[in-house]
């Protein structure tokens, strides 16, 4: 199907400063016969800075990638060279893109990435908390208990994990990180990075919910949170309790503790209270 002359070029844009677009990603977004937007109208407003206007843009959002990914593919099959781009940052990360990539893979085409901005990169190598493992995890669900759901399941988890946030739910979100992961976890608050408002702001999860929680100009813009990940004592804890759960169902309290205490670090009684609890 393919003549291997077309390529789908995978392009991040800045995240709020106007020159960080590479000079690679501008010279090929110049050249390509056309650009595959999240939104257009923001698409012109930037290729206008860029002095990209005259490239043609069609829209490729979440409500329509299934169909779009067909059209795409066919103009990279038929030779065309197209670019895909979202509002900011790097596309397919918390953005559309994931299934026309998918699509061109299955299909064979070239796809090829032009690297930039990311956000979530951005606050991790601002953040102060280890970043030899991290896990990106994008939105939280915006609802409190589903959030907390959501959190619980992470809790344990010994990477560093990043956050996106909406402005209007970060208060709630830091409640709950501090319900969930504890008063003294580690976060850092990572704000309009790159834009004149930019603030980054580590703290004890607790402690960064009260400054937030004080001062609204720090629920505005565009927030990622960065959040240590648990000690290994917590890690350790929360296996021992899931696999305590699990023989609770079948063994009496004080058999499912003795086995616990015996393959883990802790002793008998620990696991007793804990499953009468
Ligand atoms: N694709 C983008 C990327 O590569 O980062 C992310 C798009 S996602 C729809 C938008 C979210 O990214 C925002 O709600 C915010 O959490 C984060 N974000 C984007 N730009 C940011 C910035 N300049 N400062 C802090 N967070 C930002």
């Amino acid at each position: 199907m393919s003549n291997h002359t077309g390529v789908l070029y995978v392009v991040a844009l800045p995240i709020g400063h106007g020159d960080d677009l590479s000079t690679r990603a501008r010279s090929v977004l110049a050249s390509v016969d056309m650009v595959y937007a999240e939104d257009t109208r923001q698409w012109q407003r930037s290729a206008s800075h860029w002095g990209l206007a005259t490239v043609a843009s069609r829209s490729l959002h979440e409500h329509n990638e299934t169909a779009r990914a067909q059209e795409v593919c066919a103009l990279v099959a038929s030779g065309k060279s197209v670019a895909l781009v979202s509002d900011a940052g790097t596309p397919l990360i918390s953005d559309p893109g994931y299934r026309v990539v998918a699509h061109a893979q299955q299909l064979g085409l070239r796809v090829s990435p032009l690297p930039g901005a990311c956000a979530a990169v951005a606050a991790l190598s601002v953040s102060g908390i280890a970043s030899d493992q991290f896990v990106f995890c994008g939105f939280a669900p915006s609802t409190g208990a589903a959030r907390r759901r959501w959190l619980s399941e992470r809790a344990s988890w010994v990477s560093t994990q990043i956050y996106y946030e909406a402005p209007h739910r970060i208060v709630a979100m830091l409640d709950d990180i501090v319900g969930c992961h504890g008063a003294a976890r580690e976060v850092t608050l990572c704000r309009e990075l790159t834009k004149t408002y930019e603030t980054v702001r580590r703290a004890e999860a607790a402690a960064l919910r009260e400054w937030v929680y004080n001062d609204t100009q720090q629920q505005r813009g565009e927030i990622v949170l960065v959040v240590a990940g648990a000690s290994a004592q917590v890690a350790e804890a929360a296996q021992w309790q899931a696999i305590a759960d699990d023989l609770a169902q079948q063994l009496p309290p004080s058999h499912s503790a003795k086995l616990v205490a015996k393959w883990f670090d802790v002793s008998k009684r620990e696991v007793y209270q804990y499953l009468q609890r």
